[in-house]
């Protein structure tokens, strides 16, 4: 079965727990819904990317030398993907 990310919609708040603050791994079926919340904590949770389906690219070898990507998320916005 595939194993997918979550990771809480608002993890740099106060609401999401340990486990959801941080990427965190969930294996289901294909045929599952995708997790809407934090098992735990009941937060708001969203789906990243499995990194078994990302391409080894800049981006990953960015992450594994520590480096930081920001995302625009919004007008303005940019939030730490990782
Ligand atoms: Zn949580």
């Amino acid at each position: 079965m595939p194993i997918y990310e979550y990771q809480a919609k608002d993890h740099a708040g106060k609401k999401a727990c340990a486990h959801c603050r941080e990427r965190f791994e969930f294996i289901q079926k294909m045929s599952d819904p995708p997790l809407e919340n934090c098992p735990r904590c009941g937060a708001p949770i969203r789906k990243l990317i499995s990194r078994f389906s990302m391409n080894v690219d800049m981006d990953s070898r960015a992450k594994e030398a520590g480096m930081h990507k920001l995302v625009r998320k919004d007008k303005g916005v940019y939030e730490k993907e990782y």
